[in-house]
């Protein structure tokens, strides 16, 4: 019998900081501050999602046409992209959101979006587009990764998974308070709402459904800064 040396070239793994949660649970704000903290990067899947809902919107195709969605995005190929900030485009942005090389990071946070992206996000056909694009960027660099399915399908053997929650009309306020920021006129009671719909479609999805896995640390952000959050995720990795 001849035995054979098997030699095995091992590639460097990167550190990878998995989170998920509902809409304004806090993972935007306190993920990137966990970036600089750490020197990794930021990475906001939702945005990725949101660039390819924003390019469907203005090929005014129906949320709820399945079919043509998926034929649109397959056909056309858009390509959606993540940057950091440059100088001159930090202004409150947490990364810089890409579509074929337009900057379009403030477009895609509308409300109309918004609905559109948990519609669009139900298909397979989107999801196979934005879950290879996110884990190539995971095997190049350390990332502190959010989203609805980073935890469940995207990077499930990262080193650290979060479940990060708040209660619901803690983070419809949060959520108002972004909006009335930017100028968009919508009451409290609606975004409490859309948020209720929102969270119901990513938990209730066939594909991909929003779940807390059962490794994952289950970080209740209700009545904590963003600063406290942070110190606490760090305060997590050192123990990984
Ligand atoms: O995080 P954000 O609210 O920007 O995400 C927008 C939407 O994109 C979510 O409501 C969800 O429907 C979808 N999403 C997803 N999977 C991800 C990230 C976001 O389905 N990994």
């Amino acid at each position: 019998m001849i035995c054979g040396t098997i030699i095995y070239v091992m590639a460097k793994k990167t550190f990878q900081i998995a989170i998920d949660g509902p809409v304004a649970a806090g993972k935007g704000t306190t993920a990137k501050l966990v970036a600089q903290r750490l020197g990794f990067l930021y990475v906001d899947t939702g945005a990725l999602y949101r660039a390819l809902t924003l390019y469907v919107q203005r090929k005014g195709v129906s949320w709820e046409d399945e079919r043509e969605v998926v034929r649109v995005l397959l056909e056309e190929k858009p390509k959606v992209g993540l940057r950091v900030p440059s100088e001159e485009e930090k202004d409150g942005r947490l990364c810089t959101v890409l579509l074929n090389g337009e900057d379009v990071s403030w477009k895609v946070r509308t409300e109309e979006v918004s609905r559109g992206v948990s519609v669009i996000t139900q298909y397979a056909g989107v999801r196979d587009l934005i879950t290879p694009l996110a884990r190539q960027i995971a095997e190049k660099q350390d990332v502190v990764m959010e989203g609805r399915d980073i935890t469940s399908v995207v990077l499930p053997d990262a080193d650290l998974l979060i479940y990060m929650d708040a209660d619901p009309r803690e983070r419809a306020k949060r959520r108002h308070r972004e909006l009335l920021m930017r100028g968009e006129d919508i009451s409290l009671e609606q975004v409490y709402k859309d948020l209720m719909e929102r969270d119901k479609r990513d938990s209730g999805r066939a594909i991909a459904p929003l779940t807390k896995v059962a490794k994952a640390w289950r970080l209740d952000t209700t009545g904590m800064t963003i600063d406290q959050v942070a110190e606490a995720i760090v305060a997590k990795v050192k123990t990984v």
